[in-house]
């Protein structure tokens, strides 16, 4: 509803529609507010054994004398409007910033590969700031996460619809888990297709030693140790015919497409390579 200006009595105040029970004392407005608790009767017949219902929070009177902002003059309540209309602008623009610093925080989220152990890591899970969702842990950063496995996820879009509720929301930590439905809903297909992989145990053709070309089409997992030559990264790969392959490498590499690598071994359903080479 738009507000308009009225008068009572030479004073001027803003308001949605006119006020009928108003009061003057010493040049101030009074508006009769009536008590919410009594209905403006005074009486509570549901109290009626204790202190013959009377309404304790008005006393019995059944409304209250309120004071209300007045100008004396026209061109007051006008400059009255126009702080009113600033104030909601600056709220509006400072709404906006919230909700795109809400956009930056959250958009990207990091979920614990549900292949890992997570009744193991429940309490180092919360200590780094992690979120259960009823089906997976998760957090807005790769912090701490060390070698655990993690799967990111992208919810730009999803967020528009809960940013004037998100805004509203002081901790981040708040903010992560009023989330968990949008992270379900993400996580699910990509926790099918996981589970959905039925690995190639078949090795036959493979032969220690010698040379194939692998097309790698997922990294399944990438862990990292701290060696005393540095960095040691193990690798579980994927190819296009549901092999899994180990790989040990001092280097950091996004493993993805054709490669070539040498047998070094077979072992547990899985074959060891090395010399892991991308195909240009
Ligand atoms: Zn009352």
């Amino acid at each position: 509803m738009k507000e308009k200006i009225f008068e009572y009595q030479g004073l001027y105040y803003i308001n949605e529609k006119e006020i009928n029970d108003l009061k003057v004392i010493n040049n101030k407005l009074y508006y009769k507010d009536y008590c919410d608790k009594c209905g403006g009767t005074g009486h509570i017949s549901y109290y009626d054994w204790y202190a013959n219902g009377v309404c304790f929070k008005c006393n019995g009177a059944g409304y209250k004398y309120r004071p209300f902002t007045t100008y004396k003059t026209l061109k007051g309540v006008e400059r009255a409007k126009q702080r009113k209309i600033q104030k909601q602008l600056k709220y509006e623009k400072e709404l906006e910033i919230k909700k795109q610093q809400v956009i930056e925080e959250l958009k990207t989220i990091y979920v614990v590969n549900p292949k890992e152990n997570t009744k193991q890591l429940k309490g180092y899970l919360k200590d780094i700031g992690c979120v259960w969702s009823g089906k997976v842990w998760y957090k807005n950063n790769t912090k701490e996460f060390e070698n655990i496995q993690i799967i990111k996820i992208d919810i730009t879009k999803e967020l528009e619809n809960l940013l004037y509720t998100l805004v509203d929301i002081n901790s981040t930590k708040g903010r992560l888990t009023y989330i968990s439905n949008i992270i379900n809903e993400k996580i699910q297909p990509i926790i099918n297709k996981l589970e959905s992989i039925k690995y190639n145990t078949n090795l036959y053709n493979y032969n220690i030693n010698e040379k194939y070309t692998f097309n790698i089409t997922e990294v399944l997992s990438k862990k990292c140790y701290q060696s005393m030559w540095g960095a040691c990264y193990y690798y579980i790969l994927l190819d296009d015919n549901n092999h899994k392959l180990k790989y040990k490498t001092g280097r950091n590499l996004d493993i993805s497409g054709k490669y070539t690598a040498t047998i070094k071994d077979k072992e547990d359903e899985l074959l060891i390579v090395t010399r892991l080479t991308q195909i240009k």
